[in-house]
């Protein structure tokens, strides 16, 4: 899979897969990495990127043209490269989502700064739009390495164990159940003693439990939908 961040700031992408499990991927050929930069398409003569709002608003807006000249040019060379904006307009970003985008071959993610991008080019351009959350950052590029990340972790070799997948909190709309690891007792908190027995049939009915509990208290809104599902199931 190869991801091209379109960015004004690479080097704050960059940074993230130094280390760890991305690093590994790049070193394993599973995931490739570019950058293109639309300062480097603009046609203003002064490398501006960015115009005041049309009708007034405050700050200034990416303009259309070099972000469209630097996708133009990455299509040209791949005509399947899918192209994603990131805006707090998009649709929420899920897990499934994640699943779905790592079965793709080349993945542009395009990050707004300032006041965002003229709409016109996300509305000619963009396959899908996401969102990370209701909130407003200054950049598009922590919400494009976010969507990176979930998808990279989702292309088959990433994780080292790819059962560590099956378990994840969303994999089954509910939360992971609670992990622990040594030592037993920490700080006079004792792990579940069943965890201890190694009876694996009862530690899996027991980490189910768990999960439900959980998702229940952290996260009424999942545990609404999946004792809709169960219900169904039944
Ligand atoms: N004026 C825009 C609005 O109110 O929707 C916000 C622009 S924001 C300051 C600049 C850029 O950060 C956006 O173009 C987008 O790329 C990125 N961004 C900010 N918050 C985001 C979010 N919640 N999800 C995805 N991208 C976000």
């Amino acid at each position: 899979m190869k991801f091209t961040f379109v960015t004004l700031f690479s080097h704050i992408i960059k940074c993230y897969f130094e280390d760890s499990i991305l690093k590994n991927a790049i070193s394993k050929s599973l995931i490739s990495i570019d950058f293109e930069n639309p300062r480097d398409f603009t046609k203003n003569k002064h490398k501006k990127v960015d115009s005041p709002l049309i009708g007034g608003g405050a700050g200034m807006l990416m303009s259309s043209q070099p972000i469209a000249d630097t996708i133009k040019s990455i299509k040209n060379i791949d005509k399947q490269a899918y192209i994603i904006f990131l805006t707090p307009s998009g649709k929420p970003f899920k897990q499934n989502d994640a699943k779905r985008l790592a079965k793709k071959e080349h993945i542009v993610f395009v990050s707004g700064r300032y006041e965002g991008i003229d709409e016109r080019v996300m509305e000619i351009y963009a396959n899908e739009l996401f969102s990370i959350g209701d909130y407003v950052l200054t950049g598009g590029e922590l919400p494009s390495l976010i969507l990176c990340d979930a998808i990279s972790r989702n292309i088959s070799g990433v994780l080292g164990n790819s059962s560590s997948l099956q378990e994840e909190s969303f994999e089954n709309i509910l939360l992971e159940a609670p992990a622990f690891t040594k030592p037993n007792i920490f700080e006079k908190n004792c792990i579940i003693k069943e965890f201890l027995k190694g009876n694996h049939g009862k530690i899996a009915t027991l980490k189910y439990d768990l999960s439900l509990l959980k998702t229940k208290y952290y996260r009424p809104d999942l545990y609404k939908k999946a004792k809709i599902r169960i219900k169904n199931e039944k």
